[in-house]
């Protein structure tokens, strides 16, 4: 088989084209380098089956060559990170919104099967625990810009299961919970390579609020072999299904293991939500995915636990030759 994966430089899309060729398959990689880097995908060049399109999703005359040369489709290219949402709202709608329109829209002309990845964001600040696909979502309002991402790929979610009400386009949903694991960049806010960075180098350790908030974190290898599954599954057709981890943590206890495993010395420095973002910014207090959906599906089981997430962030940031060097500077939000 050859895949198109959207966003295939990212720190997700790499990890899911070096399985996909591990498994014998060939890829394409769509990605127009603004979030995601080259160094991500260095090493699979020149790899049997290994070809990138340096091109912006949203254009619909190159998204219709690179669908019709594939068999199949991971739609993973978004805006992507609470920062970058924050900071650059306009091309963080047009990117979801526009990008998947144009993606869904080719799939229809050649009817491909597409994997969406969505996101635990469309669940907003529902207190519920934990969250079943089913469930409602509340997203904040129109004037704090971070529900926007939440909106726009709720929408995205839409688009997918309406092109698969209409017309049966094979489309499957991914909602991925907080995915992380090398090559995950704190540029745009991640807590996790953002916390072991600061570790490293002895620095603050900024937990934002509180510290009270808690998230799942998932590896990203568990995260791709449940999205390849759901490709593969005939039943994941038209549905929904929660991706992540269960074991749940505080931001505040995370940044204690942290410290702990980087040095012990960085002091743990609490921030004002309005000083870390903008002022009026809501976080999510808990955010837990019931899994028993995939799990009945695809017999998904995360099969590692944040110490060793923690443990394989931790170990790349200390091999530079698994790090990959620092894009451009022009592309620092
Ligand atoms: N966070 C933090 N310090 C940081 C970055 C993030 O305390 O330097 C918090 C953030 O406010 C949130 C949690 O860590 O409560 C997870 O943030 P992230 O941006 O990784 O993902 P989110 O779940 O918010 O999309």
């Amino acid at each position: 088989m050859r895949y198109l994966i959207t966003g295939g430089c990212g720190f997700i899309g790499s990890h899911l084209a070096e399985r996909l060729l591990d498994d014998g398959h060939a890829v394409l990689l769509l990605d127009d380098l603004s979030t995601g880097r080259f160094e991500n995908v260095a090493h699979l060049e020149g790899r049997a089956g290994f070809a990138i399109l340096v091109a912006s999703v949203t254009e619909p005359a190159t998204v219709d060559r690179c669908v019709a040369e594939c068999q199949a489709v991971f739609h993973l290219a978004s805006a992507v990170g609470v920062r970058l949402v924050v900071d650059q709202p306009v091309r963080t709608i047009e990117t979801i919104v526009n990008g998947t329109d144009v993606v869904l829209r080719a799939c229809a002309r050649y009817r491909r099967p597409i994997l969406l990845t969505s996101t635990s964001e469309v669940y907003g600040k529902s207190t519920k625990v934990p969250f079943v696909e089913t469930d409602d979502t509340l997203i904040g309002p129109t004037t704090t810009r971070r529900w926007a991402y939440a909106c726009a790929k709720a929408l995205d979610e839409f688009l997918a299961l309406a092109h698969w009400h209409e017309s049966r386009l094979p489309v499957i949903v991914a909602r991925l919970f907080n995915t992380v694991g090398p090559r995950q960049t704190g540029r745009y806010g991640m807590v996790i390579p953002r916390f072991v960075e600061q570790g490293l180098a002895g620095q603050p350790i900024t937990v934002y609020g509180d510290g009270h908030q808690t998230r799942c974190f998932a590896h990203v290898a568990d995260v791709v072999s449940a999205l390849v599954a759901l490709m593969d599954h005939p039943h994941s057709r038209g549905q929904v299904f929660n991706v992540g981890n269960s074991e749940e943590v505080s931001i505040l206890e995370l940044a204690h293991r942290v410290r702990s495993l980087t040095g012990g010395i960085s002091p743990i420095r609490l921030v004002p939500y309005s000083e870390a973002y903008t002022a009026g910014f809501e976080d999510m207090l808990r955010r837990v995915p019931d899994l028993t959906k995939i799990r009945q599906l695809i017999g998904y089981q995360p099969s590692r636990s944040l110490d060793q997430i923690l443990a394989d962030v931790i170990a790349e940031r200390c091999d530079p030759s698994r790090h990959p060097a620092p894009a451009p500077s022009s592309l620092e939000i």
